[in-house]
């Protein structure tokens, strides 16, 4: 697809660890064009450089670091509003700016649960964009809201969902080992992390719970039905900077062979539409099949940092099959993961572009 004049877009949060990977790679994106950053009153008013405490690999784009950052107010002049807001604020600045007509493309768990908005990954539930006439109908807006998973479900759904398409999932245990770069910054305090693990992260497993659930059932009329999958979540902290890692057990309907299983993901790739936007990597889901892979540090960057990493694939004496998965937690499961959607919502002709 050929964009010809490029949509102009915003970022909100824009100076915090998700907000910084947004502006790295929407400066260079090839169909949208950053007009505006925002963030909160400490920042508003400063420009760009001063306001970003940068904390994130690589350098801040030069030719932003003059803009001056703006306050939440939607009255930007942008089509497409990717939100990195804390949650308790995007609950109250995301359906302004739904309603003042923009499309909302967010990372915050704010409105991941509601029955009427999408929760989205491209190669895996694409078809769930379909809520969005309703979401507008009920809320009488027009424009929308969708989401982004957590970080963790997306590392542990893209490993599911081309095996559940097939053999049908019914039980999942699934444990976490989550980077530090996912609490944000300054995030985890360091005498806490380092030398540790932290078996608790507030929220985390109910979300992992609810949003697989979400991310694999389907939809009917416009409606979604979630899976109907039991699952048991472990998430723990982590002294690993970037890319969160998950094992896996899985009780299947129709058991795969390790063979079977191997197979059905290496040759998983979406439908063709999404292979051609942008920000797709060629492969969604990389299979290794080394004793000791996926790791963090040598897979998280896996095609940009969009593919998630599944290994150690194996029988499983509790249930049928075990694995491993790797994904990084700030592209693929949050920035990255987000202009995806948004591509997505463009290639659909979603985005009012006039
Ligand atoms: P973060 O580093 O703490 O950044 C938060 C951003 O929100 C900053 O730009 C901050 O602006 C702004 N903000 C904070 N309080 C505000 C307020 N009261 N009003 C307006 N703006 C405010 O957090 P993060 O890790 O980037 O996470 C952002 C969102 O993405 C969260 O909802 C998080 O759950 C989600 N998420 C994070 C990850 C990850 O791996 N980190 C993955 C998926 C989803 P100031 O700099 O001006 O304070």
């Amino acid at each position: 697809m050929i964009i010809s004049d490029k949509i102009p877009v915003a970022v909100l949060g824009a100076t915090g660890a998700v907000g910084q990977r947004f502006v790295q790679l929407l400066a260079q994106h090839p169909w949208f064009e950053i007009v505006a950053l925002a963030a909160s009153k400490r920042s508003a008013g400063k420009c760009y450089a001063e306001a970003s405490q940068w904390v994130i690999p690589g350098d801040p784009p030069p030719d932003l670091g003059d803009m001056v950052v703006r306050n939440l107010d939607p009255d930007i002049p942008a089509k497409i509003i990717f939100s990195a807001l804390p949650s308790d604020v995007a609950r109250d600045i995301e359906p302004a700016f739904a309603k003042a007509g923009y499309a909302v493309c967010s990372n915050a768990a704010a409105y991941r649960y509601e029955p009427d908005v999408p929760l989205i990954i491209p190669e895996l539930n694409a078809e769930h964009t379909a809520m969005i006439p309703t979401q507008q109908q009920n809320r009488n807006w027009p424009g929308f809201i969708v989401t982004s998973p957590n970080c963790t479900t997306t590392g542990i759904t893209m490993a599911l969902k081309p095996l559940h398409d097939v053999f049908n999932i019914q039980q999942l245990v699934v444990t976490t080992m989550q980077a530090i770069s996912g609490a944000g910054y300054p995030g985890v305090a360091s005498l806490d992390i380092l030398d540790n693990v932290i078996p608790y992260i507030k929220g985390e497993e109910e979300k992992i719970e609810q949003e697989t659930r979400q991310l694999l059932g389907r939809i009917t009329n416009g409606k979604r039905e979630d899976a109907k999958i039991v699952i048991s979540a472990h998430a723990n902290r982590v002294p690993v900077i970037d890319g969160h890692t998950v094992t896996m057990s899985v009780k299947f309907t129709h058991k795969p062979s390790v063979e079977e299983a191997i197979s059905v993901l290496r040759d998983y790739k979406g439908l063709p539409v999404i292979q051609e936007l942008p920000t797709a990597p060629t492969h969604p889901i990389l299979v290794r099949t080394e004793a000791d892979r996926p790791q963090p540090r040598r897979d998280r960057d896996a095609q940009e940092g969009m593919a998630v990493t599944v290994g150690r694939i194996r029988e499983c004496p509790l249930l049928d099959l075990r694995m491993v998965s790797v994904v990084h937690n700030t592209l693929r499961g949050a920035a990255s993961g987000a202009i995806l959607n948004a591509e997505l919502l463009t290639a659909k002709g979603l985005i009012n572009t006039s």
